[in-house]
């Protein structure tokens, strides 16, 4: 629950706004896992609290560590399904990638969580516990959370209250205290949740492009086919930006796929006037699939001509990928067939915005 919804549940039992955040302060920040933990509450708050209500924290399946730090850990949910998340330290950063659904019905071609189908969305107890379990981890080190990106496993805008409700967790400073910049939502393009949430919080986007043109993102990106490049674009434009920041184009490389010099300026020509920075993403092979990673003088060639078009460019360094924890590889424990897709596209209510 987002700390106003705690507030509101609490009042309902004459309590204090308050005791609620002394709630959130012992799940965030000293990552209890029962009430009875919590011994600033009475011993009768605690008790009722205990016959109503539970601190949600799936057990945890295996986590993997990459020969470059990046550790990836399997969640199991309780009715079965699994989840994977990522944690990336970098020199002044740590940054957690999670997952919002157990699977995605989005199906982009590269992908292979959308390889392995859709299986449902997870609730926000579910996601915000990766970053509980992140945030304990890192503790025990002397370390401490520094972002979060939605760029596990599922598309965050098909399960966008969840979502939100989370982001709410995240940015509380009686939660996580992260600011709306240290949070990014990366998706497919679907624009109206994109454009419900950023109205709610100053989050970051980062919006998945992968092609230039459509004829080729509705082959490598269905979804293209219900929201187009250049729709998409145009919603880009109307995210509200603070001075200084910019939406991120998310550009996966695929081998003689995208990754021609033609393809650079049909993206510096579709982008131009948007204020935007590209990260180019050399494909992650993942053993399955038609696609093939792009050699570096590809991926070089592409950045030059977007940097001579004045388009921020980077190309992201390569994390975890000894330990299928790069982009797109997550599965959870999913085979890679039968194909279980269930088409939810189009569910965009954003509700509440809690701080
Ligand atoms: S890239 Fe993202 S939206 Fe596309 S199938 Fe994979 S998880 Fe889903």
């Amino acid at each position: 629950m987002p700390l106003g919804e705690l507030e509101a549940f609490l009042a309902r039992w004459g309590k204090e706004r308050y005791r609620a955040r002394q709630i959130f302060r012992w799940i965030y920040r000293r990552f209890a896992e029962d009430f009875s933990a919590m011994t600033d509450l009475s011993k009768g708050f605690r008790e009722a609290l205990s016959g109503e209500c539970r601190v949600s924290s799936p057990p945890v399946g295996k986590t993997d560590v990459s020969g470059d730090g990046t550790e990836k850990t399997l969640f199991r949910l309780e009715d079965g399904e699994a989840v994977e998340s990522v944690l990336i330290p970098e020199e002044d950063r740590r940054t957690l990638c999670i997952s919002s659904q157990a699977g995605c019905a989005l199906r982009c071609g590269f992908c292979a969580t959308g390889a392995a189908g859709f299986r449902r969305n997870m609730t926000s107890a579910e996601i915000v516990h990766q970053a509980c379990f992140a945030a304990k981890r890192l503790a025990e080190r002397g370390e401490r959370l520094t972002n979060v990106v939605f760029m596990g496993m599922g598309e965050p805008l098909e399960n966008p209250d969840e979502v939100a409700r989370t982001i709410g967790i995240l940015m509380s400073p009686f939660g996580f205290g992260l600011s709306g910049k240290r949070i990014t939502v990366s998706t497919a393009g679907v624009i109206p949740g994109m454009l419900a949430l950023a109205e709610a919080y100053p989050v970051s986007f980062a919006v998945s492009i992968n092609a230039p043109r459509d004829d080729l993102r509705s082959k490598v990106m269905p979804i293209n086919r219900k929201y187009p490049l250049k729709d998409l674009v145009a919603a880009m434009k109307r995210i509200p930006l603070r001075s200084g920041r910019k939406v991120t184009a998310e550009y996966v490389l695929l081998a003689g796929v995208n990754d021609s010099p033609r393809d650079a300026g049909d993206l510096a020509r579709l982008l131009r006037g948007s204020r935007v920075k590209v990260n180019l993403i050399p494909f992650n092979a993942h053993g399955e699939g038609e696609f093939a990673s792009p050699s570096p003088a590809a991926a070089d060639r592409f950045r030059e001509v977007l940097l001579s078009a004045g388009i921020q460019t980077i190309t992201r360094e390569r994390r975890g990928a000894d330990i299928r924890a790069a982009c797109g590889q997550l599965r959870g424990k999913y085979p890679l067939s039968p194909r279980r897709v269930v088409p939810i596209l189009g569910g965009t209510k954003i509700s509440g915005n809690e701080r």
